[in-house]
């Protein structure tokens, strides 16, 4: 791949001596927690039962005396005085857009913008995606989408066209024909969920079509964790013959990540968000580099803003000045998986996540695997299910492997396991959601 070179959006915010950051951010978060007050009837109520005064808000730390915000909460207050609850700030009639969440989880949480969070925030948090990615007005954008109230792609796109690249929309096509008006309109972006991009590769290879000859040079992805996934993303690169992207945002709290062109993980964009970690269990801020739950505040968003909101994503923050030149702290490998799916054993947290990356690591076991979680007190280990990656690996290499993957997970999440090597395709195969957690009685 040629040398690129680094794009900002607003170089003077991105590259701020992280002390300066910091000051701009806390002048941001009095404001917007003074506007909220003052607009959003939910906030005014959790503020108050906290006893928490804007003004008297002097450091970044103290925004932790606000209670957080959870998903639920959005819904009863919607399902309380539908349709719109009354958590935002604005007025129906002051909306230009409106977006549900996709539901599988509960209940859709709507969201409605105005024009100044559509046509402006949305730009603004686009325009740091772009740069960052590395496009340009000379790009070709093949958006393979279908229109809903989903947000999705809708808010990149038109933050594309504002921004003077050409845009496909590809919605109401088969695969096939998406690829086919992706090579005769001559897209060199392509943005979509790492699952379809990789299902639109085989299409690709089904038909004949030769996706790393055609001029696609960049692939952004995002809507689950994946992009992130050094494997994933390696398929993804090698099967489009292009250099991938993390794109991460949600309609609740709206895009916040983005990956430069370095690879060093997902920035956030901190001038426009309040990022913090902190440990699932015990609701502490964590330290940068542990893994915890990624909580964001909006700092600028007007129509729905969330304080403290709980993404549930598992993340881990790495301050240290990017090679871009950004400050902007980095998700190291993105989103790392749910906090839903976090268990505690033997006095440490354990994501499913940690484990499974030390898993792709290792050659001779296929990315399958199962954590099977004892029975407290029972005195047995945490026994990691795996299986050959294939019938020909020896039964040496196997043995080695497992001893080494006990060292690594000793070494690395601080609990000795025991691994149990299973026949090859045994464990379950899913289309969804994977089961990786198995309880003891
Ligand atoms: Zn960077």
């Amino acid at each position: 791949m040629t040398a690129q070179e680094v794009r900002y959006w607003d170089e003077p915010l991105e590259c701020m001596p992280r002390p300066q950051l910091e000051q701009y951010q806390l002048a941001k978060l009095r404001d917007q927690l003074g506007y909220i007050r003052e607009h959003s009837p939910f906030y005014r109520r959790k503020f108050d039962s906290a006893h928490v005064v804007p003004g008297d808000i002097r450091s970044l730390d103290a925004v932790r005396q606000i209670p957080f915000t959870e998903k639920d909460e959005l819904r009863q207050s919607q399902a309380a005085s539908p349709p719109w609850g009354d958590f935002g700030c604005i007025a129906p009639r002051e909306a230009v857009r409106v977006f549900q969440t996709s539901g599988t989880t509960g209940r859709p949480v709507r969201v409605m913008l105005s024009g100044k969070d559509w046509f402006e925030t949305y730009y603004q948090q686009f325009s740091h995606f772009r740069c960052g990615f590395g496009l340009s007005a000379a790009d070709v954008l093949f958006v393979p989408f279908n229109y809903g109230l989903y947000v999705a792609w809708w808010g990149f796109q038109a933050a594309m066209e504002q921004a003077g690249l050409m845009v496909i929309p590809g919605g109401g096509l088969s695969s096939k024909d998406r690829l086919r008006a992706m090579l005769e309109w001559e897209a060199t972006a392509i943005c979509g969920t790492p699952s379809y991009l990789l299902y639109l590769a085989e299409t690709a290879r089904k038909s004949g079509v030769d996706l790393p000859g055609s001029p696609i040079r960049k692939v952004i992805a995002a809507g689950e964790p994946g992009a992130g996934i050094p494997s994933t993303k390696k398929a993804i690169e090698s099967q489009w013959g292009a250099e991938c992207f993390d794109d991460i945002g949600s309609t609740e709290i709206s895009n916040f990540g983005y990956e430069c062109i370095m690879h060093q993980g997902t920035h956030v964009i901190e001038g426009m968000f309040l990022a913090e970690v902190m440990d699932p269990e015990t609701l502490e801020p964590l330290p940068d580099g542990q893994i915890g739950e990624l909580v964001l505040t909006n700092l600028c968003c007007s129509s729905m803003p969330l304080v403290r909101y709980r993404t549930h994503d598992l993340v881990r923050f790495d301050r240290a000045v990017c090679s871009c030149g950004r400050t902007y702290l980095r998700l190291d490998g993105g989103v790392l998986g749910r906090s839903d799916d976090m268990f505690h054993f033997a006095g440490v947290n354990i994501f499913p996540a940690q484990i499974q990356k030390l898993l792709h690591e290792i050659n001779e076991f296929s990315q399958e695997y199962q954590l099977v979680v004892p029975r407290l007190g029972s005195g047995k280990h945490l026994r990691i299910r795996v299986e050959p990656a294939n019938e020909n690996v020896p039964e040496s290499r196997l043995k080695a492997a497992r001893d080494h993957l006990v060292e690594i997970v000793k070494y690395r999440v601080t609990v000795t396991p025991d691994v149990e090597i299973c026949e090859a395709g045994s464990l379950p195969r899913v289309e969804g959601k994977a089961k990786r957690v198995v309880r003891e009685d």
